[in-house]
Order: C-alpha cells, then sequence, then structure tokens
C-alpha cells in the first residue's frame, strides 16, 4: 500500500528544515526527503556570523544539525533519501523515492535549493572553504583589510566586489570577456569604486596557496590574459567565485512555472506555485537575497501557507 502524507517536503536546508518544524507543529505529520546533501549549501561552509541567535557565530554544518534536531524533535519525520520523481498533475501528488517507493502527498514543499556555479578547475577544489568561497554576504569579512578578487561580470559579481570593496584594501573583479552583463546602473557604480581593480579578459587558470596539512590558505592566483596571451600572477588572500547559480529544478520541469533561469516562479509575497498544493521555499524560488535566513523565513511561510491551502480543501 502507499503511504499517504499531508505534507511532503523536499529538499533540507534551513528552508525545508524551517517547514519541518511549522509543518510539526501545525500537526501535517510532514515527511521530509532529504536529498544527495542533507543540510544543504550551509554544509560547505565555515562559521556563519550572520544568522541571528548565533552572537558569536556557528559553523554551517552545526547550524544545519540544530536546525533538523529541532523539525525531528517537533515531529517531522525526516529520511533520507532522493526524490527521483513527481506528478503533480493528479492529486493527491505522487512523488518517487529512489526510483521505487511512492508517497502520495495532499500538499508539497519544494525546497531543493540552488548550487553556486564553480570554475571547475582543479587547484579550486584544494581551497574550497579555505579562501574560495561563493559568498562574500557570508565570508567577505574574514578578509578585512585584505586583497581580494571576485569572479563573474554579472551584477552578482559586481554586487559582490561593491560589498567586499567597504572592507578589504583592495578588489580585483575579474570577468572574461571586455564588457559586462551585469546592469547599467551597477557597472556605474563599480566604475567609481577606487579600491576595485578590474582585469578583463582574463580568467584565473589557478589558485595559488598554501596546503600542508590543516593550514590551507589561499595566497594568490594566476591569471591568464586571453588576448595578451600570457599569464600573470596576484597576490590575493581569497577568491569569491560569483558566477552564477544552478537551481535544482530538473524534477519540476515542464510540471510547475520556471523563470527564464529555472528558478520556481512564486507568487508575491506567498509561497504558492503555479500548482495548488505545490509551495516553494528557499533559493529554489529566490535569485537574490538567497541568504540562510531569508530561506529559513520563506520554509515558515510554506508551511504556513501548506496548512491554510489544506484547511481550504476540508
Ligand atoms: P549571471 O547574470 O548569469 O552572470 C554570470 C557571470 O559569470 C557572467 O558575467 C559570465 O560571463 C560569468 N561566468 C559564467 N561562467 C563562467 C566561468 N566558468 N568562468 C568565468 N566567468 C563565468 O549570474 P548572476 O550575476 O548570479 O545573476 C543571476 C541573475 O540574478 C541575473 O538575472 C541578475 O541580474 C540577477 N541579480 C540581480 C541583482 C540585483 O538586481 N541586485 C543582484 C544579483 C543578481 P559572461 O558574461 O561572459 O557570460
Amino acid at each position: 500500500m502507499k503511504e499517504k502524507v499531508k505534507c511532503l517536503i523536499i529538499g533540507s536546508g534551513p528552508a525545508g528544515y524551517t517547514a519541518g518544524i511549522y509543518a510539526s507543529r501545525a500537526n501535517l505529520s510532514p515527511i521530509l526527503i532529504e536529498g544527495m546533501m542533507p543540510g544543504g549549501q550551509l554544509t560547505m561552509t565555515t562559521t556563519v556570523e550572520n544568522f541571528p541567535g548565533y552572537p558569536f557565530g556557528k559553523q554551517g554544518p552545526e547550524m544545519m544539525t540544530d536546525f533538523r534536531m529541532q523539525a525531528e524533535r517537533m515531529g517531522a519525520d525526516i529520511r533520507m533519501g532522493m526524490v527521483t520523481a513527481v506528478d503533480l498533475s493528479i492529486r493527491p501528488f505522487v512523488c518517487t523515492i529512489d526510483e521505487d517507493k511512492q508517497v502520495l502527498a495532499d500538499t508539497i514543499i519544494i525546497s531543493t535549493g540552488a548550487l553556486a556555479k564553480w570554475l571547475e578547475i582543479e587547484s579550486e577544489q584544494d581551497f574550497k572553504g579555505y579562501g574560495i568561497s561563493t559568498c562574500a554576504t557570508c565570508d567577505g569579512f574574514f578578509y578585512k583589510n585584505k586583497n581580494v578578487a571576485v569572479v563573474g561580470g554579472g551584477d552578482s559579481a559586481l554586487e559582490e566586489a561593491a560589498y567586499l570593496a567597504q572592507m578589504c584594501k583592495k578588489v580585483y573583479l575579474i570577468h572574461r570577456r571586455d564588457e559586462f552583463r551585469a546592469s547599467k546602473a551597477m557597472q556605474q557604480r563599480i566604475f567609481q569604486i577606487p579600491n576595485i581593480e578590474i582585469i578583463w579578459n582574463s580568467t584565473i587558470q589557478e589558485v595559488l596557496g598554501e596546503k600542508e596539512g590543516m593550514m590551507k590558505k589561499v595566497t594568490g592566483m594566476r591569471l591568464y590574459d586571453k588576448l595578451k596571451k600570457s599569464t600573470q600572477d596576484i597576490e590575493v588572500d581569497g577568491i569569491f567565485v560569483a558566477i552564477g547559480h544552478t537551481p535544482a529544478t530538473s524534477l519540476f520541469e515542464g510540471q510547475l512555472e520556471l523563470d527564464e533561469q529555472g528558478y520556481i516562479k512564486t507568487i508575491p509575497g506567498t509561497t504558492k506555485t503555479s500548482v495548488p498544493g505545490v509551495f516553494a521555499a528557499g533559493d529554489v524560488q529566490d535569485s537574490n537575497y538567497r541568504q540562510a535566513i531569508t530561506a529559513a523565513a520563506s520554509g515558515c511561510m510554506a508551511a504556513l501557507d501548506a496548512e491554510r491551502f489544506l484547511n481550504s480543501q476540508e
């Protein structure tokens, strides 16, 4: 017999776990399927200093363990596994887990997140979390009065460069072409910040650093100039990769309305998607703020929206 549930939560970052806490307290007895990376993107960071309630910061993985424990203590049924297929065309919705088990769900909360894109060069792998980051708001503080680089030419890269320029000595903005894709207003802003140096037509060929045991650190980067066909080494203490994100929405293509970048569209001010009874929370529907606190908040909203939806169906 197929299992039936009032609320199925797919994904386990701050949004999913918070949805689990609220849905449990609303007596929806939610099942939460954790996915490939339990805890989500925060499990790949070190200290999180901007989440209210942790005055001295908290390691990202520990914070996610706390979220998980709280959701479980409230009654969420948290399970390892991957949702491998969904059918949102019939009610209750049909979700297949790990290819074989099926769960019928009256409501679904999607919180599958988004993954930052990386440069995909070998040396980058060595220093992830030790000087290479994809989040200036999270990690910029550690580079106060230091030299850093930001890679990318979109709004995110320029915004991160402007943010970092307020606290860092110098910010190198590395872009692979000779013009930015970011909005003109953002570009105007960047051109006027004196401690930002733009390096055009260049890519990072190699991240330079020390990697003795646990004491890894970035010390610089080797840039390749595509026009001059030459390399140069520049000393930096940190590198911020801001070349875009990929939302984890492939399961929902053709079933939910997605925007042109693949993020789930929600009705502004709510977590409602194009299918009644399906809600989206966290980075999977947010290409703008992408913070743990905003993801958690939208997880709460999704659980409340699901509860109200179920009440309206009775
Ligand atoms: P994006 O617009 O897709 O820009 C990605 C940038 O990274 C591009 O300049 C691209 O270069 C570069 N890039 C991609 N792959 C690369 C690689 N392997 N190596 C080197 N460079 C690479 O992404 P985004 O900046 O994250 O922005 C996403 C969306 O959110 C956009 O619509 C943006 O407008 C929006 N956004 C808005 C705000 C705001 O309004 N405040 C803030 C942030 C983001 P090319 O240009 O050569 O392709």
